[in-house]
C-alpha cells in the first residue's frame, strides 16, 4: 500500500494505464484530493467510481500527526510525529506576501555541519514524498489558509534525498496539485556538486540557495564537512551553471558567526568568488543553540560585512529574523523532544 499523497502525476499517468483506465482521469484524482481536500475514498467526488474502487486496493489516505505547535507573533512552528516515531519540524512564516512554509526533508541529517542543531542527531531516515507533501496540506488544512512560498530549509539535506525531493516538486508545482509554481520554490544545499548539475537539468526546477558560509575552503572545512567532498571552486562553478543553465539567480546563504566568517577581509574574498556572477549573498544572523560555543555577529560587523559586498556591487540582503524566540532555528524542536524522550 502506498500513501495516495506520494502520487506525481507521472506515476499517476502510468498507474492508470497499467490498470486500464485513461490516462487523461489522473486529473480528477488530483482535484479530488489537492482542490476538494478529501480525505477519504468516500469523499472524493471527481473521480469515477471504478477508479476509487480500483485506487482503494493500493493506495491509503494517510494521517500526520501533529505532536506541538509553537506560535510566535508572525511564524507557527509544527512538530510533527510520523508513523514510526521520528520527528520532523515545519514552520509556517506569515509575510506580507503571503504564507511561506519552511519544509523538513529527513529526519535528522548527515551533513554534520558544526553550528547547525539538525546535524547534531543524525539522520534516521529520509522522508517520502508524502510525507513532504502532508506537511503542506497539513498546515493548509489546520490554518485554513493557502501556502504560497514554500523553502526546502528545514531538516535535512534535500539533495540526499533527491528523487522523493523531485517527487515533492512535481506535486507541488503541478496546477492540480498544490499549485505553487516554480518560482515560489526554493530548495537549499549545503553543497552536494553533481546534484546540483542533475538538477539544472530539470525542465522547470525551482530556485536554488546553497549555504556557503565562507569565502575560503579553510574556513568552510571546519563548518561543513561536505567541503572536503566539493571545495568551494567547484561549488560555485555549479552555482554559475545553474544560474545560467535555469536562468535563474541562486542565493548563497551565510550564517554570521562572530570571528570565524565575518572579516572584512572575508568579505572582500566572497565578492571575489562572486564577481559578476548572478549569485546574491543573503546574511543569516546565526540562531544560538544551547548545544554549540559559535556567538552571533554584532550588528557592526554584519554592518560592515554588508557594506563590503555592497562597494562591490554584489546583491546582498539581510535574512529577517523568524522564530528566534519559539526555538524554530533549524531542528531545535526535535532536538529537545528527542532528549525529552530519551529522559
Ligand atoms: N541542508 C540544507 C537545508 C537545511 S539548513 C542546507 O544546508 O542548506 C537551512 C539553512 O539554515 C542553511 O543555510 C543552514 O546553514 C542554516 N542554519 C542551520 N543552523 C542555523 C542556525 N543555528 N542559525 C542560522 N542558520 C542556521
Amino acid at each position: 500500500m502506498t500513501s495516495i499523497y506520494s502520487l506525481t502525476p507521472t506515476k499517476a499517468a502510468e498507474y492508470l494505464e497499467e490498470n486500464g483506465f485513461k490516462a487523461s482521469q489522473a486529473d480528477n484524482i488530483f482535484k479530488d484530493i489537492y482542490a476538494l481536500g478529501a480525505c477519504s475514498f468516500e469523499e472524493m467526488k471527481n473521480t469515477a467510481k471504478e477508479l476509487i474502487k480500483a485506487l482503494s486496493k493500493d493506495f491509503f489516505f494517510e494521517e500526520f500527526i501533529c505532536e506541538e505547535i509553537s506560535d510566535g507573533d508572525s511564524t507557527v512552528k509544527y512538530l510533527f510525529k510520523l508513523s514510526d516515531g521520528n520527528y520532523i519540524e515545519t514552520v509556517l512564516m506569515r509575510q506580507e506576501f503571503g504564507n511561506s512554509l519552511c519544509i523538513s526533508t529527513q529526519s535528522g541529517c548527515n551533513m554534520g555541519c558544526k553550528f547547525c542543531c539538525s546535524g547534531k542527531l543524525k539522520k534516521l531516515r529520509d522522508l517520502t514524498i508524502s510525507e513532504m507533501i502532508m506537511q503542506v496540506l497539513y498546515i493548509e488544512r489546520a490554518q485554513n489558509i493557502k501556502i504560497s512560498n514554500i523553502t526546502v530549509m528545514g531538516i535535512g539535506e534535500p539533495f540526499d534525498n533527491y528523487d522523493n525531493l523531485c517527487g515533492f516538486l512535481d506535486i507541488a508545482s503541478y496546477g492540480y496539485g498544490l499549485g505553487i509554481g516554480t518560482k515560489h520554490i526554493t530548495v537549499s544545499t549545503c553543497g552536494i556538486v553533481p546534484k546540483i548539475y542533475e538538477f539544472a537539468q530539470r525542465k522547470n526546477p525551482c530556485n536554488l540557495a546553497i549555504s556557503l558560509h565562507a569565502p575560503d575552503n579553510d574556513t568552510r572545512n571546519t563548518l561543513m564537512p561536505i567541503n572536503k567532498k566539493y571545495p568551494i571552486d567547484e561549488l560555485i562553478k555549479a552555482a554559475k551553471h545553474f544560474s545560467e543553465k535555469c536562468n535563474r539567480k541562486v542565493l548563497l546563504e551565510y550564517v554570521m558567526l562572530d570571528g570565524i566568517n565575518d572579516s572584512k577581509g572575508q568579505a572582500e574574498k566572497l565578492s571575489e568568488l562572486i564577481g559578476d556572477a548572478w549569485l546574491f549573498v543573503n546574511l543569516i544572523p546565526y540562531n544560538p543553540s544551547r548545544e554549540d560555543d559559535f556567538r552571533r555577529s554584532n550588528e557592526d560587523r554584519i554592518r560592515a560585512f554588508y557594506d563590503v559586498l555592497k562597494k562591490h556591487n554584489i546583491g546582498v540582503t539581510r535574512r529577517r529574523e523568524f522564530g528566534g524566540d519559539l526555538n524554530a532555528a533549524c531542528g531545535q524542536l526535535r532536538s529537545d523532544r528527542i532528549k525529552k524522550d530519551g529522559e
